[in-house]
């Protein structure tokens, strides 16, 4: 237990922000002065109910380990412990003798409302609450447009982003902590993060290294051997050719200005201008996703566009599973959702195919897709992800216009030219030739036999036929806009 004789300790909460560079909670309460406690709180209960999702969880395990050997490494201890952050946190401040808390905001608007009143209550003890703005290059309540007016569209933001940005290098790592008193801190074991049985999570030790020093190794090895043809490579999941920092990124363990400043630098010395510009541009759209949240509230629940509130969505439970498990018949979509699940990531060219193909050829609500990204994504960003889903759905802001339905089998033979995605994921599939891949339907039944492929045994029918569902999908749209303008008229909201 805290020896008592604590008096005047800082503590530092880690959240979403496990990192000791750029990180400035950690750093002001170092410049404080006073002996720290760290902690990173497993929430549980009601306050939030915004625990991460399984594949994070994985995650998070990982990542907490390598930060409390940081922590370690220079003096300090970082404390694990469980319960309600509103609980856990006054209970630590009054164990540890604190009078001041450091946090980085989270910015997602239900977890910084819960924040507020958090700090308040702390106040009442006496302890004082400091946040920080960490997971943005912006600051999203300054950035406005001409009028004072939040931007809705990411080119005019992201345009005047480029002339505002504070160029403040990111800030360095500390030396050394002086550790505050001892606390008793939970065994991570006990948190059961990682699955046990069965442990689907094999495949990702394979990708991942979680943690500070595996988002520096990451980046320095996407710029030095990646950046230089990101452009042109970006967009197609069979090549490696983006920097998969997004889990680093979403836990941050990595502070997106410091991508910036390393990004630049490297554009700097190697004449990679155009491709450092791009890969901030993605950062950029990262950014966007937290301020759209930041202005216009919870785009997990709520259509940013409201007419989608009339859109006749199916409940679809069959077509629904057979997606979640990659077996709709579709390759493009199959591999997409298998690579998913067997890394907890997927490519970004993928992630739009299968939104579509669930939100437009199946008509179940892009909600359920989201909440499956949410439990299966390790880089699952509540803000991004949501917007992300909504993006594709034509209900977000700047989004897709819902008529633009991504067909999976031009999508495949654009991007995935030689089929070597789909055979890597869907090896069942790997002995047919070429763009034959990606539509076995419409291949003659010996080419089939010869590549050891049965339809309906070895590999599924297609679960809808593309074209049907298009049309289903613009009738529904057409639908949805009737109903929309029929209530504005009755003056219903939606
Ligand atoms: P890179 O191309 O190397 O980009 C660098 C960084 O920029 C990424 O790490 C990421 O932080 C950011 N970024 C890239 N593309 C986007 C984008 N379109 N929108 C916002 N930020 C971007 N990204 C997440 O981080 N978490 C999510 O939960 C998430 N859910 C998504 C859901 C859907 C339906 C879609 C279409 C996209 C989603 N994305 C999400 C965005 C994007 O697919 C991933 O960020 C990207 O694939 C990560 O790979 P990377 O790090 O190699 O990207």
């Amino acid at each position: 237990m805290a020896s008592s004789s604590a008096t005047d300790t800082a503590l530092v909460w880690f959240r979403r922000d496990l990192r000791l560079a750029d990180n400035p909670a950690l750093h002001a309460a170092v410049q404080s002065g006073r002996p720290l406690v760290c902690v990173y709180i497993h929430e549980t209960g009601s306050d939030t109910a915004l625990a991460p999702g399984a594949a994070s969880a994985w995650w998070l395990h990982h990542s907490l380990t390598r930060l409390g050997h940081a922590i370690e490494s220079i003096g300090g201890q970082l404390v694990l412990r469980q319960g309600p952050a509103s609980q856990v946190l006054p209970a630590l401040c009054q164990e540890a003798g604190c009078s001041e808390v450091f946090w980085n905001r989270s910015d997602i608007p239900q977890i910084d409302a819960r924040d507020c009143r958090l700090a308040s209550e702390l106040a009442g003890m006496g302890v004082r609450a400091r946040g920080f703005r960490a997971s943005t290059l912006i600051d999203p309540q300054r950035h406005l447009n001409g009028s004072g007016a939040p931007y809705r569209v990411f080119t005019p933001f992201w345009k005047a982003a480029l002339k505002e940005l504070d160029p403040r290098e990111a800030l360095p790592a500390p030396i050394r902590l002086v550790g505050g008193p001892r606390l008793v801190s939970d065994r991570l074991d006990t948190w059961h993060l990682r699955p046990t049985s069965p442990d689907w999570a094999t495949g990702f030790d394979a990708d991942w290294t979680p943690g500070e020093d595996g988002a520096n190794a990451r980046l320095d090895s996407f710029l030095a051997n990646r950046l230089i043809d990101y452009r042109e490579h970006r967009d197609r999941p069979d090549i490696e050719g983006t920097s998969r920092l997004s889990p680093h990124l979403a836990w941050g363990e990595i502070s997106p200005r410091t991508v910036w400043h390393r990004a630049r630098g490297h554009a700097e010395r190697s004449g990679q201008y155009q491709q450092a510009e791009k890969l901030l541009a993605e950062i950029g759209w990262r950014d966007f996703a937290t301020y759209l949240a930041t202005h216009f509230g919870d785009f997990r629940t709520t259509n940013f566009n409201r007419q989608f509130d009339y859109f006749p969505w199916r409940e679809n439970p069959d077509s629904l599973a057979a997606w979640k498990r990659g077996q709709t018949g579709i390759p493009m979509v199959d591999a997409a959702m298998r690579q998913l699940w067997t890394t907890g990531w997927m490519h970004n060219r993928t992630r739009m195919i299968t939104a579509s193909f669930l939100i437009k050829h199946l008509g179940v609500h892009w909600r359920k897709g989201m909440a499956w990204f949410e439990d299966t994504l390790v880089d699952a960003d509540l803000n991004v992800n949501a917007a992300s889903w909504q993006w594709v759905a034509g209900s977000g802001a700047d989004a897709a216009p819902y008529f633009r339905v991504f067909n999976p089998v031009t999508q495949g033979e654009k991007f995935d030219p030689d089929g070597d995605y789909v055979r890597r994921w869907v090896p069942e599939l790997a002995n047919l030739g070429g763009k034959a891949i990606h539509t076995p339907w419409h291949q003659s039944t010996d080419m089939l036999a010869k590549a050891g492929v049965t339809l309906g045994k070895t590999y599924p029918e297609p679960i809808i036929d593309l074209k049907l569902g298009r049309e289903q999908a613009l009738e529904a749209y057409q639908s949805m806009k009737a109903d929309a303008e029929a209530a504005t008229a009755l003056g219903i909201d939606g």
